[in-house]
C-alpha cells in the first residue's frame, strides 16, 4: 500500500500539513463496527446445543461475521499529532466517511 500525492490531506487533528512536523506521518483506517447480536445468539445457541463445546460449534457454524461495519474513515496525522492520545470515536466524528 503506497501513498500517492493525490492522497495528501491535512492532519486530522491539527489541520496543518502532514509534513509540517517532519517527514514522518501516520495513516490510520478507523472502523466503527456494531455487534450482530443475532449472529452471536445463533452461535451461542449452537454452542449450547453441542454441550458448550466451542471448538465443535465453530467448526459446524455457518456464522463468519459477528459484527457489521457502521462507519469508516481513513485519516492522516502529522508526526506530532500521531503520538498524542485521541479517542478514535472523536477522531472519526471529525472525518468524512470513506467507502467500506
Ligand atoms: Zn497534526
Amino acid at each position: 500500500m503506497g501513498f500517492d500525492l493525490d492522497q495528501i490531506k491535512p492532519c486530522a487533528m491539527c489541520g496543518k500539513g502532514i509534513g509540517h512536523a517532519g517527514p514522518v506521518f501516520y495513516r490510520a483506517r478507523i472502523e466503527q463496527l456494531v455487534i450482530d447480536d443475532r449472529a452471536v445468539a445463533r452461535e451461542t445457541g449452537l454452542q449450547m446445543m453441542l454441550g458448550g463445546n466451542v471448538a465443535i460449534a465453530r467448526a459446524l457454524s455457518p456464522e463468519t461475521d459477528f459484527a457489521k461495519p457502521f462507519r469508516t474513515a481513513e485519516v492522516l496525522l502529522c508526526g506530532t499529532c500521531g503520538i498524542e492520545p485521541m479517542p478514535l470515536a472523536v477522531l472519526l466524528d471529525t472525518q468524512e466517511e470513506t467507502d467500506l
